[in-house]
């Protein structure tokens, strides 16, 4: 469906789309924080381009997207690549699971990480982060199907109860990491609001013992108002933009 050649210039056409789209989501934002009683200012748009081209990226950087989440390290460290010199700004958000292995590569590009859910990966992002000699804001990920009461979802990851807070102290106890807040994905065939109530009881354990750690990473394309209602900051959105993703390779 897109009309883009990888690496390549994004056609004129592909671009008008996406710029069309970028600008019905900007009004959903407005108007979802508008009826939350919300300064917009607050929000924080992450454009999630996994499995889209470079040139997509591009036309979206060139459209003024400053924030784009990715799911998959090569992929992503790739397109970061490609772009950085002619978008230097470019703020890239890792949002997919992650594996100890892979975070020295995540804190050579990446600005965030929202997938944080493990004791050992804070501690494999902090040692890439100082090998990088960057700063990383990290987003400890809730599974909110389990704070909720209900079975892991085993392809999202994703920390519960007592194990968030730990994962939090690990990451506000180490040097290179800043500890921005939570992140969750409501749970498929979960009422959102309900799902992000769960979200927000987490983050007030956490803030307690962590008052800095103000960001909620929560909302994507199909549930980013419920998001805006419960107190997001930060959303994650893909195929709104992008259109439908195309399979994974
Ligand atoms: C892909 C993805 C998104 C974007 O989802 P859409 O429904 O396409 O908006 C958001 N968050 C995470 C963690 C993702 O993997």
């Amino acid at each position: 469906m897109s009309s883009a050649a990888p690496g390549g210039e994004p056609g004129p056409r592909r671009a008008a789309e996406l710029g069309a789209r970028l600008e019905l989501l900007r009004g959903r934002v407005t108007a979802a924080a508008a009826a939350a009683g919300r300064d917009r200012a607050e929000l924080t748009v992450v454009v999630v381009t996994k499995f889209f081209p470079a040139a997509d990226v591009r036309a979206l950087a060139d459209l003024g997207v400053r924030d784009v989440g990715e799911s998959r390290d090569q992929e992503a460290a790739a397109k970061a690549a490609e772009l950085a010199p002619e978008h230097p700004a470019l703020r890239w958000h890792f949002v997919g699971q992650l594996q100890t292995n892979k975070c020295r590569s995540v804190a050579r590009y990446a600005a965030a990480v929202h997938s944080v859910d493990r004791p050992r990966l804070v501690a494999a992002l902090a040692a890439g982060a100082t090998a990088a000699g960057r700063e990383l804001d990290c987003f400890v990920q809730v599974d909110l199907a389990r704070e909720l009461g209900e079975d892991a979802d085993p392809a999202r990851g994703g920390a519960a109860g007592d194990d968030v807070l730990r994962v939090a102290d690990a990451v506000a106890s180490a040097g290179p990491l800043r500890l921005a807040g939570l992140m969750a994905v409501a749970p498929r065939g979960q009422d959102p609001q309900r799902a992000f109530a769960a979200l927000v009881r987490a983050a007030g354990r956490v803030r307690a013992g962590h008052p800095g750690a103000v960001h909620l990473s929560a909302g994507m394309s199909g549930d980013l108002e419920a998001a805006v209602a419960a107190g997001a900051t930060h959303l994650r959105v893909g195929s709104a933009v992008l259109g439908t993703r195309p399979a994974a390779r």
